[in-house]
């Protein structure tokens, strides 16, 4: 096992720091590397841990009295519950409740439940089509065994007697300039406006759960690499009675070698002998809806573009598709042997006027089609 850093030097206070100081520190810290502000960062979740740690045993007197005395040793058979900080499903619920913090500064309702994330990797052709994907996510959900309500099953919750159960306390100070009212997030009853004398086994009270959810998510046809998907009432449970959170699920494409993506085009490059693309040729490319074949005219140009129309990505949320456009890479030989050196040199004392000719009709019409 690693060696306990100790709690003092976590929370960064002195020995003989106050209650007040301990507890200033934690809010700075937890405002610091809350896995809100650190998505996917397992070093800052895991100094959170710690700091959760060291902040639930000295800002207990009693078990910082022990600690003093004893250190890491006396905290033996001490139970801690980091995930309580953690399970607040985001920050301004946690500093709402442990600190009457009021990030909003409005009364109190009940707090809607967190957003959650997630993450799908798509190829261009699910991107293009759609796709149903099934997806894993960690979702803060209601507690089973008690609803949510986090007593345990057969027992009541109480009012709170703190706040009268409406979760929030209002602080008044008269001063020069007048009477100020302060409200803030009930600390008896951590805004929850009830008390609960025997708390539920399977959540310590808390009502809520982290679990693993598979979620059936539909790629809608036509979406891009970045996009991000909403779904409502997807994300963490709220506290008993409130909405649950959205689940975003941020999408991304992986290039793929055939194609390239131009907004709701595809481009792709045909590599044509130019003695093919003098002659012409039938080949078979591919496209988005399988292999194709496409033919290459006589007297192709290098460059040319060849647009096979409505063979595109599909409009996202909209109608139609965009184009597949291919572009003509005419090879040209790098090297010879003597025989088709011979045979090139008896093919240029035919050329005259007309061999190289541009056929207005065909090739104006294709080159205007072309952006
Ligand atoms: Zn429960
Ligand atoms: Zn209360």
């Amino acid at each position: 096992m690693a060696t306990k850093r100790d709690y003092y030097e976590v929370l960064g206070v002195d020995r003989d720091a106050s209650a007040a100081d301990v507890k200033k520190a934690f809010r700075r810290l937890a405002r610091e590397l809350h896995p809100d502000v650190n998505p996917g960062d397992p070093e800052a979740a895991e100094r959170f841990r710690e700091t959760s740690e060291a902040y639930e045993a000295l800002s207990n007197p009693e078990t910082r009295a022990r600690y003093d005395r004893f250190g890491h040793a006396g905290m033996a058979g001490t139970q801690f519950h980091p995930e309580q900080f953690m399970d607040f499903s985001n920050l301004s619920d946690l500093l709402g409740a442990f600190f009457g913090d009021d990030l909003f500064g409005t009364s109190r309702r009940p707090a809607r439940g967190g957003d959650a994330a997630a993450s799908v990797d798509l190829t261009l052709v699910e991107a293009a089509f759609g796709v149903t994907r099934e997806v894993d996510v960690e979702i803060i959900s209601a507690c089973d065994r008690c609803d949510g309500s986090g007593a345990e099953p057969g027992t009541t919750p109480q009012t709170c007697p703190s706040c009268g159960g409406t979760g929030h306390v209002q602080h008044v100070s008269n001063t020069a300039f007048g009477q100020f009212v302060q409200t803030a997030a009930c600390a008896a009853c951590r805004g929850r406006g009830v008390r609960i004398d025997t708390p539920c086994t399977a959540c310590r009270g808390r009502g809520r759960r982290r679990s693993q959810e598979s979620v059936e998510v539909q790629i809608p046809a036509g979406i891009m690499s970045g996009q991000r998907l909403r779904l409502a009432g997807r994300g963490h449970a709220g506290e008993a009675g409130s909405a649950r959170g959205d689940l975003y699920v941020n999408v991304s494409v992986a290039p793929d070698d055939r194609f390239e993506r131009e907004g709701n085009d595809v481009v792709s490059v045909l590599d044509v002998p130019f003695t093919r693309a003098a002659i012409g040729t039938t080949v078979t490319i591919d496209t988005l809806d399988g292999r194709q074949e496409l033919e290459v005219r006589p007297g192709t140009q290098p460059g040319e573009v060849l647009v096979l129309r409505g063979k595109g990505i599909p409009v996202l949320g909209g109608r139609g598709r965009g184009d597949h456009r291919v572009v003509m890479n005419v090879l040209v030989p790098r090297k010879l042997s003597d025989e088709q050196r011979a045979l090139l040199d008896r093919f240029e004392s035919t050329v005259d006027d007309a061999t190289y000719a541009a056929d207005d009709g065909f090739f104006h019409r294709l080159r205007t089609a072309f952006r």
